[in-house]
């Protein structure tokens, strides 16, 4: 069964020339009172922070924006849009950041991109990650065999812990399938 993901019918979509705009829009109102970047349990790891990506975006600074580190950083948890006092949609406006990063096959962002598209494979395939498969997938995808043994630490204490599953589920049932193909209609720009 064909899986192609929300992004790659974005990628396709979204005309190359004007990128940027839909979420200069979104966040057109940002006033820069900052507590999104308060809010962002991962602002510590950023390069620029919530705030300042923002500004960047307002600005048009597309070259620092896609050398940044924020916009992969964010694990689409919700607190700024919550929190945001303009109301702004932040967490779409950081995916959707995401989504014009990959679409441009960013070299930078390769192994996000491929981290994101087998997740997704795994979760559509089952209704769950199945580690295993995934780990096994993604790991086969970025053709570089010192990115296994970056992940081999991590992995074994997980493992040893019982919180990653060693069992392989090799018949996909897609259970979801009916959401994401509704998730699809819905993201795809008119
Ligand atoms: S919380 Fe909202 S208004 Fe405040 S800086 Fe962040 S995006 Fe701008
Ligand atoms: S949604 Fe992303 S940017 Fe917003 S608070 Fe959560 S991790 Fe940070």
């Amino acid at each position: 069964m064909k899986t192609a993901t929300n992004l790659d019918v974005y990628y396709e979509a979204v005309s190359a020339s004007d990128k940027l705009a839909p979420i200069q829009e979104m966040i057109r109102a940002c006033m820069q009172c900052g507590t999104c970047t308060g809010s962002c349990p991962n602002a510590f790891a950023m390069d620029y922070t919530p705030r300042q990506l923002w500004r960047l975006v307002l600005l048009g600074q597309k070259d620092e924006i896609f050398r940044s580190k924020t916009f992969s950083l964010c694990s689409d948890c919700y607190l700024c849009t919550l929190r945001c006092p303009r109301g702004l949609h932040l967490t779409e406006a950081m995916d959707a950041l995401k989504q014009i990063a990959a679409g441009e096959n960013r070299a930078e962002y390769k192994y996000s991109i491929l981290f994101n598209k087998n997740f997704m494979q795994s979760v559509r395939r089952h209704g769950r990650v199945k580690e295993m498969e995934f780990m096994t997938n993604y790991f086969t995808a970025v053709k570089n065999p010192l990115v296994p043994f970056r992940f081999a630490s991590l992995g074994i204490k997980l493992i040893a812990k019982g919180k990653v599953s060693v069992s392989w589920l090799p018949k996909a049932r897609f259970p979801l399938e009916k959401i994401f193909q509704k998730v699809n209609e819905l993201e795809t720009p008119p």
